[in-house]
């Protein structure tokens, strides 16, 4: 006969074996190829960093990690894949401020929430945009300097284009919010992300862009593009010549594009837990880190905790510029 004294040793024994399941799963990950998303066109600042990061981890954990480029809507649609996908580790996003700090913002029906479908595990990087356009442009063709710029675009509203990654991307609201703060206009051409809009930046197509140094100096050594400044409060080691965009005119103008890793939320703590040790790991070694600040950027390596606090202080910070600048998904 069944009694509800048997019951419990029985239900206790169930809770056990399932305890030690998920236990050997978690021991056992990965043991499988691992995608990791990148929500913005190859060739790009996200897909880079992904892709230096991915090939790292394979030698770690000898599991391929995989990247994988899902594109658009300024990368929500990425973003949201990754939400949606079962929560198992196998799937993990590169995400950076537009999916996970502007988007929220920008976009009036998000199909994700930025903090409650994500797992975050580390912050990777932040690294500071440059003003680009090419030395052949035509109409930039005198501009030497952000206020030359500026002179250009009030001599002719709306005439000069600049380009982005994309409708919420770091690029675009920086642009927009130094739109407002120098009163000018420029008209927005949105990509799905940097690599192509770099492209056509240094073809002439388009007027001018801000891109993060790791994905746009690489164009301004070889001197396909110019660059009038830099968003970080301080010069670079790496341009020392190029003046920051403070000290043109607009004192505490500081716009770094940030990357990070997330899981989808739900994530087992166990398999959480490896994937922090194992990226931090590799962020941490001689060779990223000597990768990332020749790339313009400090290895940070954060904890998850460190890292969702970052993204609630930046979804906070990029409402207000959407909301000053009347930012619009175009
Ligand atoms: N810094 C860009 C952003 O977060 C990345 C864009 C890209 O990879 O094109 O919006």
């Amino acid at each position: 006969m069944i009694s509800v004294r048997n019951l419990v040793p029985a239900a206790l024994a169930v809770t056990l074996a399932f305890a030690a399941t998920v236990a050997l799963a978690q021991d056992s990950y990965p043991s499988r190829p691992v995608k990791l998303i990148v929500p913005f066109s190859a060739g790009g600042s996200t897909d880079l960093v992904a892709r230096q990061i991915a090939q790292e981890m394979t030698v770690r954990t000898g599991q391929p990690f995989v990247v994988d480029n899902k594109p658009g809507a300024g990368s929500t649609i990425g973003a949201d894949f990754v939400a949606k996908s079962p929560a198992d580790g196998y799937t993990l996003l590169l995400g950076t401020i537009s999916s996970h700090a502007t988007a929220v913002s920008l976009y009036p029906k998000l199909p994700y929430d930025p903090l409650k479908d994500f797992a975050p595990i580390t912050e990777i990087t932040a690294i500071p945009n440059l003003i680009v356009t090419s030395p052949q442009n035509a109409k930039l063709a005198k501009a030497e300097s952000l206020d030359d710029l500026v002179k250009i675009a009030k001599a002719q509203p709306g005439a000069l284009t600049y380009a982005s990654s994309g409708s919420g991307s770091s690029n675009h609201l920086a642009t927009e919010q130094l739109k407002a703060a120098a009163g000018i206009s420029l008209t927005h051409i949105p990509y799905k992300g940097s690599g192509p809009a770099l492209k056509d930046v240094a073809a002439g197509h388009v007027d001018l862009m801000l891109d993060v140094v790791l994905s746009s100096l690489p164009q301004v050594k070889a001197g396909r593009l110019k660059a009038l400044g830099i968003t970080s409060l301080k010069r670079s080691a790496l341009l020392p010549d190029v003046p920051t965009v403070a000290e043109q005119g607009y004192p505490g103008f500081e716009v770094l594009g940030w990357y990070g890793l997330f899981a989808p939320a739900g994530t087992p703590s166990g398999v959480l837990g490896r994937l922090h040790m194992e990226f931090t790991a590799v962020l941490r070694s001689e060779k990223m880190r000597a990768t990332l600040e020749s790339q313009g950027g400090p290895v940070i390596a954060s904890t998850p905790t460190e890292f969702s606090g970052l993204i609630r202080s930046e979804i906070t910070r990029w409402k207000k510029v959407v909301e000053q600048s009347g930012a619009k998904p175009d």
